[in-house]
């Protein structure tokens, strides 16, 4: 199973089918939950510092 971490509250999180996920310029970035995912969506730069 793939990890990756949620850049917004740095958790690893399991990627699956239906893990939130958002894409950025050239990657994908997955959360742990749709709260995180928006938070992202709402201030990206914020969060791949
Ligand atoms: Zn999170």
């Amino acid at each position: 199973m793939a990890t990756a971490v949620d850049v917004v509250c740095h958790m690893d999180v399991d990627v699956q089918e239906n893990t939130p996920h958002a894409d950025y310029e050239e990657n994908r970035y997955y959360f742990c939950c749709t709260a995180c995912q928006k938070a992202f969506e709402q201030n990206p730069e914020k969060y791949i510092k």
